[in-house]
């Protein structure tokens, strides 16, 4: 863990590619350590993964972060189909009950 040189929290250690360090850092703060939303505060725009090298080391929490993001993605999007089918159901067997009554008729 390391803190933020601008807003002092505490975040894990990650490096963004040299372009996206260059523009985001003047020339006097490269020695600083920003942490990610103060990274993107500077680009005016949120990092993406293309801006971090995932094949070294210190950059394994970001891609930890990516796989376990997407992980809850899936998840979120399973619950979300769980749902509609369930919702499907619902008004299945709410249409039949209303259908019901007038066969008998
Ligand atoms: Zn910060």
């Amino acid at each position: 863990m390391m803190d933020c040189s601008f807003c002092k929290t505490y975040f894990e250690p990650f490096m963004v590619v040299g372009p996206v360090w260059r523009k985001a850092m003047r020339l006097n703060e490269r020695h600083l350590t920003p942490c990610v939303p103060c990274i993107q505060h500077r680009l005016g725009r949120p990092l993406r993964i293309e801006d971090f090298d995932l094949s070294i080391p210190i950059n394994q929490n970001i891609l930890l972060g990516i796989r376990l993001s997407r992980d809850e993605q899936q998840r979120e999007y399973e619950r979300w189909y769980r749902d509609q089918r369930n919702e499907d159901r619902r008004q299945q067997r709410a249409a039949r009950k209303k259908r019901a009554p007038k066969k008998k008729a």
